[in-house]
């Protein structure tokens, strides 16, 4: 498997798994996400409601995101682990 093949698998992945989530951070603290929607709904509408500060954001300015892709990393692993043998 080389370079291309890993990346194409990891974009159907990302596009496919139901598990991979779109995490949300306000500017109030960026170390914990305020909120997470499933990935690939797109980004959260404004305004939106943060639940850390209490506050209504209506600035994608004040906000950053992360993706998550809980089940991808075992699955590239597996396949990893096939080609060794
Ligand atoms: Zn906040």
């Amino acid at each position: 498997m080389n370079l291309l093949e890993v990346l194409i698998l990891i974009n159907s992945g990302l596009s496919s798994n139901d598990k991979s989530s779109l995490l949300i951070y306000h500017s109030c603290d960026q170390s914990v996400p305020a909120g997470a929607i499933p990935y690939g709904t797109g980004f959260p509408k404004l305004p939106w409601y943060c639940p850390l500060c209490k506050k209504s954001v209506d600035n994608y300015a004040e906000l950053s995101f992360d993706i998550t892709v809980e089940t991808l990393d075992l699955e590239v692993g597996a396949i990893v682990q096939e080609n060794k043998d």
